[in-house]
């Protein structure tokens, strides 16, 4: 069987390497990804804090040497699903299965006046270069506002608040600055009240403002002043914002979206092409955007996969289970179990604690093992 797997993120990744330790050569998966290296969500924050360098945290695709795998670094220009063909920068690609997991795009150009008078870090550039501005920040307002919703790992910009708390409080800059956290959800974390009071607490503990239900949706580089979808005004001397997130242009193109997203069947993370699946940020399956639910699905598509390539009938179906960790600054974490399944939206909250530091480090540490077959810790 041949897989060929668009995106090496967490969801192609993990679907890769699932394969491969199964069959080995047995199967033929080709790796597509336009960069060079993988890099985790929440090491962009932490070189946006300075805990880490650069360097360290990004994974060279080329240093995979799977059985069965075969890394190609390309853009993919176009999909056609039908065929479960993709035309690239490096020649077309056929599979007898197709994995879509390319993501979300952030669309920084959507909000107008973010890219001159803003910073974002959700990409692995502005989050890097993010890391210089907080450094140099004097203190003023702060304003941290996601620019739309669904966005990516809901507890970061709660992260980012109590992160950029202690630092300026490090600095000793905390007393002549604000920090206002402005989300267009009704608490920070929907699906757990539990996880979201703590989060409400530690933020009036730190003096960190909270806006729910509101979103920015315009800067003014001349007045330092960000627009909100009901008119008011913010003013800030320092915007970080979380951009517009959408499918990528060439999956739109192709036909597999909805309202946006590739719609797929929950259980099976199968879309309406025979053979194609999606996984992870860019499908529509009713989780959270998040790492651990997009690795989540790629397990289950491995799983039936695996089960056709022996013979079997496939019967692994999608849970909607995945665990996040919240920073709360302090050397203090927390983690939340979080289940989206149908109706069914639990989160249930262990810490914060120094206890979670271990197991979040463990949760980075195990992935790199099994996706790179080297050791690493994140900080
Ligand atoms: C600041 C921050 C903190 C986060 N913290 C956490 C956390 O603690 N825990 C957690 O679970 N999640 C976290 N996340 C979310 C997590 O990073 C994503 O949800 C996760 O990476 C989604 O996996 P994915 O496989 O769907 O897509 P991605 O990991 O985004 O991978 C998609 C891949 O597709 C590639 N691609 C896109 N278009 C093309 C194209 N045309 N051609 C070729 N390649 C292409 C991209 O280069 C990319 O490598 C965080 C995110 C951010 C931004």
């Amino acid at each position: 069987m041949r897989v060929v797997v668009l995106g090496g993120g967490f969801g192609g990744l993990e679907l890769t390497a699932r394969l491969s330790a199964e069959f080995g050569d047995a199967v033929d998966i080709v790796l597509i990804d336009q960069h060079d290296a993988f890099v985790f969500g929440f090491s962009k924050l932490d070189v946006m804090f300075g805990r880490t360098e650069p360097p360290w945290v990004r994974h060279r695709y080329d240093e995979i040497a799977k059985p069965g795998v075969r890394f190609v670094q390309a853009t993919v220009r176009s999909i056609d699903p039908a065929a479960r063909r993709v035309e690239t920068d490096a020649g077309p690609f056929e599979g007898d299965v197709l994995v879509v997991g390319l993501g979300a795009d952030l669309d920084i150009a959507a909000t107008p006046g973010l890219a001159e008078a803003g910073h974002e870090f959700y990409t692995v550039d502005g989050a890097f270069s993010a890391r210089d501005v907080l450094a140099g920040f004097e203190g003023g307002d702060v304003l941290i506002g996601v620019l739309s919703t669904p966005y990516k790992c809901p507890p970061a910009p709660s992260e980012t608040a109590l992160l950029l708390h202690d630092q300026l409080v490090r600095r000793g800059l905390r007393g002549r600055s604000t920090i206002s956290l402005v989300v267009d959800f009704p608490r920070p974390i929907p699906p757990s009240p539990e996880a979201s009071d703590v989060l409400l607490a530690a933020f009036e503990e730190r003096g960190i403002a909270w806006h729910p239900r509101r979103e920015v949706c315009a800067l003014d580089p001349a007045r330092g002043v960000a627009t909100l979808r009901d008119g008011a005004e913010m003013p800030f001397d320092l915007f970080l914002g979380v951009p517009v997130h959408r499918a990528p242009a060439v999956v739109v193109e192709s036909g597999l979206t909805e309202n946006g997203w590739i719609p797929v069947d929950p259980l099976t993370l199968e879309t309406a092409f025979p053979g194609v699946y999606a996984v992870g940020d860019v499908a529509a399956v009713g989780t959270p955007r998040a790492g651990t639910f997009a690795e989540g699905h790629a397990a289950v598509v491995a799983d039936r996969l695996a089960a056709r390539i022996r013979g079997d009938e496939p019967s692994a179906e999608y849970a909607g289970r995945g665990v996040c960790y919240i920073e709360f600054g302090d050397d203090r974490i927390a983690t939340v179990d979080i289940t989206f399944f149908g109706d069914r939206r639990t989160g249930e909250l262990r810490g914060p604690s120094a206890e979670y530091v271990a197991h979040k480090a463990e949760f980075g540490s195990s992935r790199i093992r099994r996706w790179f077959d080297r050791e690493w810790t994140a900080t």
